[in-house]
């Protein structure tokens, strides 16, 4: 009976890395997120199995894995994406009915019934950390062995280039839990996409991510000093960020912009208002 998952790195004690494009954590017995890779887990012992949030690359094969005998927990708040990945596609369309062709890959998924919620957590193995600002109910993991896994709580400074505008529903929670994965003590950060980084190298890429999210910032209000509808200011943004020119890549930035207009209005740093029918920002002075 393997003891781990195929491919997987021991990274500490007993905690493994297992690669692929969303990375998952495997510990003795416990699994954290998972890989698309459904051979690479058959015959390893799964008994529990915890979601970061509720996107689909991140529960790829929770169903898998649940159907041969492992318990699927979930935050309170992302459970339901989970047990319905299609409330994520109505979410980033105003929760009307959007058409297939508009739908970003990442949001379709299979669904997985969850057994239970993070907020129970009775688990020596590890300790979930509530770091939201991506989805509502993100959460990371550290293991006993010391090892952080952040979901996509973190994006390390080389990803920027691919993803110039990270997904974030909430930029402030997002600030917030980048300040705590930097309090966590831990010997490696892993990142959900990406490679594990020491605790030594872990600060330079929360300091780089801390700053991108108050480059946008600075971006839009610079953009809408003389007020921008929302169209406009997601077009201006989505320009200025290098952003690909597809649907996929427009749907989630209309997501991460309003997050932001959000997040600047509730500081008061810009004002909304409806005219001719469209809504409006606008820098304050
Ligand atoms: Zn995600």
């Amino acid at each position: 009976m393997p003891e781990y998952p195929e491919n997987a790195t021991r990274l500490a004690g007993d905690t493994y890395v297992v690669p692929g494009l969303t990375n998952a954590g495997y510990l003795d017995g416990l699994g954290i997120d998972t890989t698309g890779d459904e051979e690479a887990y058959v015959g390893v012992p799964l008994d529990t199995l915890a979601i970061t949030h509720g996107h689909a690359d991140h529960f790829s094969i929770a169903h898998v894995l649940r159907d041969a005998g492992a318990r699927v927990l979930a935050a309170r708040d992302d459970a339901a994406l989970v047990e319905n990945p299609d409330i994520n596609i109505r979410g980033m369309f105003s929760w009307a009915k959007p058409s297939d062709e508009m739908t970003t890959r990442l949001f379709r998924g299979v669904p997985c019934a969850v057994d239970g919620y993070l907020e129970d957590w009775d688990d020596a193995r590890a300790t979930p950390i509530a770091l939201p600002g991506h989805t509502l109910g993100h959460h990371g993991f550290l293991t006993r062995d010391g090892v952080l896994f952040t979901g996509d709580a973190l994006y390390l400074s080389d990803l920027w280039q691919q993803h110039p505008l990270p997904y974030a529903i909430d930029p402030g929670m997002v600030a917030a839990s980048l300040g705590t994965i930097a309090a966590t003590g831990c010997e490696w950060v892993v990142p959900a996409h990406g490679r594990p980084v020491t605790r030594d190298e872990a600060p330079r890429h929360v300091d780089f991510h801390l700053g991108q999210v108050k480059a946008i910032e600075t971006l839009l209000l610079e953009g809408l000093r003389d007020g921008l509808t929302t169209e406009q200011a997601v077009a201006f943004v989505s320009e200025r960020r290098g952003l690909a020119e597809n649907a996929a890549a427009y749907w989630l930035a209309v997501t991460t912009v309003k997050g932001y207009l959000g997040e600047l209005l509730g500081r008061g740093a810009i004002e909304f208002y409806v005219h001719e029918h469209a809504g409006w920002w606008r820098t304050l002075a």
